[in-house]
């Protein structure tokens, strides 16, 4: 069963498990007076249903979707908040370019391929593109009338990569919150883009120092002691010397399925510096 957690002050994670894959995902909804934000919506829209509940009990004008990158797990289920707030709110969908692009020409065949494993997981999935786009990041403003913050609050979108081409994470000054998408991961987070990995350490080592609360999608939200740990991680595995016995001698101390990542990483990362 889901279930929502009020991390801090007027923000949401709601948490269920991927069945499965051996680990949970989460979403994350932020409220800003007036104002939604929705950092990711799962893989089917029942799994967004009890944020619909809330949205609900909320008085809500206006809901701000955020996709962090297009992996089937993280934005098919959009749909259930057009259920939201009698109907009535009006949504903006945004991501990085290359998520939109991804969504239009590829979803339709990872969702066929997860439904013929588990089908639950992608029961009524839907891709809905976004209709706003952005390359290297973008800022979102809300204005907070009755909050500490008089001049509002903004939430600040950054490019990433390394994960996926196209991983973003949202960054919340005024809270000292990062949601951090699959760019951060407890143990360790999964590579896609070795020749990305450099940008991205940098960009955990500099969040590191700024960030109070991590909300990963998947795993539990904690301190910026994750940060440190994945950007160390990242830059071991990009030392490694790639010789045949280094799968077993890393594996310590890694429980499935992160052994499985790290043994992908380590792949990755090989055939990349071989290529
Ligand atoms: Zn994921």
């Amino acid at each position: 069963m889901g279930k929502i957690e009020e991390v801090c002050r007027n923000l949401y994670c709601l948490t269920w498990p991927l069945e499965g894959y051996g680990v949970s995902v989460s979403s994350t909804l932020i409220k800003f007076s007036h104002h939604v934000v929705i950092v990711d919506t799962f893989s089917a829209p029942h799994y967004l249903q009890p944020f619909v509940q809330l949205i609900n009990e909320l008085e809500v004008r206006d809901i701000w979707v955020v996709y962090t990158h297009s992996d089937w797990d993280h934005c098919l289920g959009t749909r259930a908040l057009w259920d939201a707030g009698g109907g009535s709110p009006h949504i903006n969908i945004v991501s990085h370019d290359l998520t939109r692009s991804y969504l239009k020409t590829h979803n339709a065949d990872d969702i066929e391929s997860i439904r013929e494993v588990h089908p639950e997981l992608v029961r009524n999935a839907e891709v809905l593109l976004p209709s706003i786009t952005f390359r290297d990041g973008m800022v979102l403003h809300f204005d907070e009338p009755n909050s500490r913050f008089k001049d509002g609050t903004s939430l600040e979108i950054i490019h990433v990569g390394g994960h996926t081409k196209d991983s973003i994470a949202c960054y919340i000054p005024n809270y000292r919150v990062l949601v951090a998408g699959d760019l951060v991961e407890d143990p360790i987070p999964m590579v896609g883009e070795p020749s990305e990995v450099i940008k991205w350490t940098e960009f955990l080592e500099f969040y590191a120092s700024c960030t109070d609360l991590v909300i990963p999608s998947h795993g539990r939200p904690q301190g910026p002691e994750i940060l440190k740990r994945n950007a160390m991680y990242l830059e071991e595995l990009m030392n490694l010397p790639f010789i045949s016995s280094d799968v077993e001698t890393c594996d310590s101390g890694l429980l499935q399925p992160y052994l499985d990542t790290h043994k992908h990483n380590i792949e990755i990362v090989r055939r990349w510096k071989e290529y």
